[in-house]
């Protein structure tokens, strides 16, 4: 079907606030434009053990945190777009000209199978699109953990993830941005960034669409990554 066909059957809503878009390519309403929590300069920045540096233009709370549960819980698959664009902005202003492809923080082929679609996958992919450069697949998750939400300690976090992701040589000598949904912890992207580095990667950067505070772990969730 033309976009425009579909624009009429499922006219484009803000992620955000779920209200109609009046304007046909904005990614957002102009009210959450204004209210958000964006976060700019250094506070978009995070450092990592492994990873030189990851980049969010959202804190995650409130309407982005609702968005986010959304987009991973409740199948609004379609939010990889806007998602994806408003990282790639991010990365733009933030990460210019310091990696060559784009990969993720891949799910685990059960929870794949569960949810149907890998959402930082899509958001990597959308990014790549945007930022002109290739989406790898450059991670395997081996096994499925439990959820790093339910986690609050960071000690905790960073040992359940421990070992669980392999790289294939492909990674060797690649600058890598890697991409996923929120980071908390780091622990996350932090064994990818060492599982790609072990693999021969060159360098690792990371982005998020939201950061959410280490001294605030967010509440345990019954499902996640
Ligand atoms: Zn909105």
């Amino acid at each position: 079907m033309g976009s425009a066909l579909l624009d009429l059957l499922f006219p484009p809503r803000c992620p955000f606030c779920r209200r109609l878009l009046t304007e046909r390519h904005a990614l957002l309403c102009p009210d959450c434009q204004r209210t958000l929590p964006w976060l700019e300069g250094d506070s978009a920045r995070r450092t990592g053990e492994f990873f030189g540096v990851c980049v969010s233009p959202l804190a995650y709370r409130g309407p982005v945190r609702e968005a986010v549960h959304r987009y991973k819980f409740s199948g609004s698959r379609s939010y990889a777009r806007p998602f994806g664009q408003l990282m790639a902005q991010c990365v733009r202003d933030q990460l210019d000209g310091r990696f060559d492809c784009v990969t993720w923080a891949p799910l685990s082929a059960r929870r794949l199978r569960q949810r149907g679609y890998d959402q930082a996958r899509l958001l990597a992919e959308e990014a790549a699109r945007v930022l002109e450069v290739p989406a790898l697949p450059l991670l395997n998750k081996t096994r499925d953990i439990p959820p790093q939400s339910g986690l609050e300690e960071a000690g905790q976090r960073r040992a359940n993830v421990l070992g669980v992701y392999r790289a294939p040589d492909a990674a060797a000598g690649l600058r890598v941005l890697l991409a996923d949904d929120v980071v908390t912890t780091g622990s996350t992207l932090s064994e990818c960034a060492r599982t790609l580095l072990t693999a021969g990667a060159a360098e690792v950067v990371c982005v998020t669409l939201a950061q959410a505070r280490k001294d605030r772990p967010e509440k345990p969730r019954k499902t996640a990554k």
